[in-house]
């Protein structure tokens, strides 16, 4: 049986000691009255639920899955998820970071998303549910019309109902241009959808008493393509103005996928049969209008990942401290055992740091990218908002296609400390593998990231987001110049820093001359920026870290982060010069292979 505690230690570290966050709270009218107090007392409720209510329904989740009954269309969820639904709901847990104006506490985006990496940590299929009602309400919140939020933010937000993305159809994924359901006008106003999606993420279930999906459809005279999109809400039971549930909508669950993962979360085909909805923001401008949702999704899915990697990370640390096999290589090291603990062995230790370092790593992206968020939404000043919503655009494909590839590789790894035991149901370690193959492919694969990263995010504005980003590195180069302890940290981040204007360049012009070079040069370029962006954080971890040392803490943690710290250096993030070299080999040895495909 698998374990989890909540790491409320590394992210006190990363919310206070590393990105300050009182300082921006203090900054911002809506969170001015937020202390560290506050913010700690939530962390370690949340991490209670998650840990108490939610982690022992994961095994069960993934055994059961879900079931469809043919004749009603209703899908049950696994024993203890609906129980456990209710239990959040009372504990007001849904309405955390949502708009007071609707029900919601208002507290810091950053609270919600510490509690959804523990969540994620707990159970991503139960985590889902919630999860996609966040989406929705933001798309609600920025794009419907008042009667729209009136009707249904209240319900989101305390949680009574939740919602769903209903994107993908069985010809159409990445390319949403493709898609054919049909939204027919009303004279009252209304919409009839015709269509069937598919892989809809809890699109039917057993747990609330309606759910409100947000769907893309084609109006009538609409043009081809993506700019012939419009978004329309259409609620699972039709709801009367004064916010009563009335007659069933024609929307219902037409099977039920069976997949590697998340088996307890219902991955639904929907049919459209006549549905009614109401168009949400304007004709033919549903694409921009989902992609609030979308962007919230993609830094959401970035979260199921970290939580995934820390408790892989958890639980092959405990076990590789209890399993003996063979003695270490430099003398035994535990004579009153048969054999000395894994641990022992730098390989076992290879595998165990690179979760640790890409959990961490991948804490501090995230919080950092939430507390970017707040600024955008909430900072008084037009410029930070404007930057702080630059940066979050940059940073989004980031966290949502390098912390998901880190977790496949750090899930891996962990189950690989298990030996064979690994590979067996009862540790729970291939669940966590299995889970974490999912996060890669939806929201968007990771190649379309890296395409959104490299061609949208840096090509098409010269590069300017990343030069903000390049000068914060510049600016703890500067600040730390002469530290020597500091220099096996700065000295390759900066190296890379630098690299990374004529890198960027350099692919700029050949992609001038054949638009493949951006699609050649894409992942390896992602994931070289990721760990630029990973080595500001753990370079800044590393400097709380020393500071706190210098000032006579014995406190191990701070001992561990910096031993950490030295192992991303020395051994992740020079993988960084190979994909520059793989990223230069260009498109030829790509595009020129027909004959292999013959
Ligand atoms: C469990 C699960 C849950 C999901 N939940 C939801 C949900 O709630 N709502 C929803 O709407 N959808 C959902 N999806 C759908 C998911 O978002 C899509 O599967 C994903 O976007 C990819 O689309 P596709 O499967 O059609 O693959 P395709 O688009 O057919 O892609 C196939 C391959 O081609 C590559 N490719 C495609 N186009 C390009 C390109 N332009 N450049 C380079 N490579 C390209 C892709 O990267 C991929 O490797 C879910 C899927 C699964 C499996």
């Amino acid at each position: 049986m698998p374990s989890y505690t909540p790491p409320l230690r590394d992210m006190q570290f990363v919310l206070h000691e590393v990105l300050n966050v009182s300082d921006d709270f203090k900054q911002m009218p809506s969170h001015a009255e937020i202390d560290a107090d506050t913010i700690a007392a939530v962390l370690e409720e949340g991490g209670k639920f998650a840990s108490q209510v939610i982690f022992p329904l994961n095994q069960i989740g993934d055994q059961q899955g879900c079931t469809l009954n043919r004749d009603t269309h209703e899908v049950k969820t696994p024993d203890g998820f609906k129980a456990a639904f209710e239990q959040y709901v009372q504990g007001g847990w849904p309405a955390l970071s949502a708009d007071p104006a609707y029900g919601g506490q208002g507290l810091p985006l950053v609270v919600n998303q510490c509690l959804y990496e523990m969540l994620n940590s707990a159970n991503q299929a139960w985590t889902m549910y919630p999860g996609l009602t966040h989406g929705a309400y933001e798309a609600l919140h920025a794009h419907g019309t008042e009667a729209q939020k009136n009707l249904y933010l209240p319900k989101l937000t305390s949680g009574e109902w939740t919602g769903t993305m209903c994107l993908t159809e069985p010809h159409c994924g990445t390319d949403l241009g493709l898609l054919r359901t049909k939204a027919e006008p009303q004279a009252d106003g209304t919409y009839r959808l015709t269509g069937n999606k598919i892989f809809i993420s809890a699109g039917e279930h057993d747990m609330v008493s309606n759910i409100v999906h947000l769907v893309l459809a084609r109006l009538p005279d609409a043009p081809s393509g993506s700019k012939g999109i419009s978004l329309f809400v259409v609620p699972k039971f039709h709801v009367q103005p004064d916010g009563r549930l009335g007659e069933r909508n024609g929307i219902y669950c037409g099977g039920l996928e069976h997949k590697m993962g998340i088996h307890g979360n219902a991955t639904c085909q929907m049919v459209l049969d006549g549905a009614v909805g109401t168009l949400v923001g304007q004709p033919n401008k549903g694409l921009a209008a989902m992609f609030v949702m979308m962007n919230a999704a993609r830094i959401g899915v970035g979260m199921q990942s970290l939580g995934l990697t820390e408790v892989a990370y958890q639980n092959a640390l405990a076990y590789a401290k209890d399993r003996i096999q063979s003695r270490s290589l430099t003398g035994v090291k535990n004579p009153s055992q048969a054999a000395d603990s894994i641990l022992v062995h730098p390989d076992v230790r290879k595998m165990l740091l690179t979760a640790k370092a890409y959990a961490e790593g991948g804490r501090a992206l995230a919080l950092y990218c939430a507390m970017l968020i707040e600024r955008e939404l909430h900072h008084p000043d037009d410029v930070e908002r404007s930057e702080a919503a630059d940066q979050v655009a940059l940073l989004t494909p980031i966290v949502k296609a390098f912390i998901t590839d880190n977790a496949w590789t750090a899930t891996s790894s962990c189950m690989q400390v298990f030996g064979g035991h690994g590979f067996i149901r009862e540790w729970g370690m291939e669940q966590y593998v299995r889970d974490a193959r999912i996060n890669m492919i939806y929201e968007g694969t990771n190649t379309i990231q890296s395409l959104d990263l490299l061609g949208r995010k840096v090509l098409s504005n010269q590069g300017a987001a990343l030069k903000k980003f390049g000068a914060k590195i510049a600016a703890l180069v500067a600040q730390e110049q002469g530290n020597e302890e500091m220099a096996e940290f700065l000295t390759p981040l900066a190296k890379l820093g630098q690299q990374m204007t004529q890198f960027t360049t350099e692919i700029g012009y050949k992609a001038m001359q054949d638009a493949d070079e951006v699609g050649a040069a894409a992942v390896d370029y992602l994931r070289v920026a990721g760990h630029l962006v990973f080595g500001y954080f753990w370079a800044r971890m590393a400097q709380v870290a020393l500071q706190q040392m210098a000032q006579g803490s014995r406190d191990p943690f701070y001992q561990a982060k910096l031993q950490t710290a030295r192992f991303y250096f020395a051994k992740l993030f020079p993988e960084t010069a190979t994909l520059m070299i793989t990223a230069r080999a260009g498109a030829s040895v790509l595009m020129e292979t027909d004959a292999v495909f013959a």
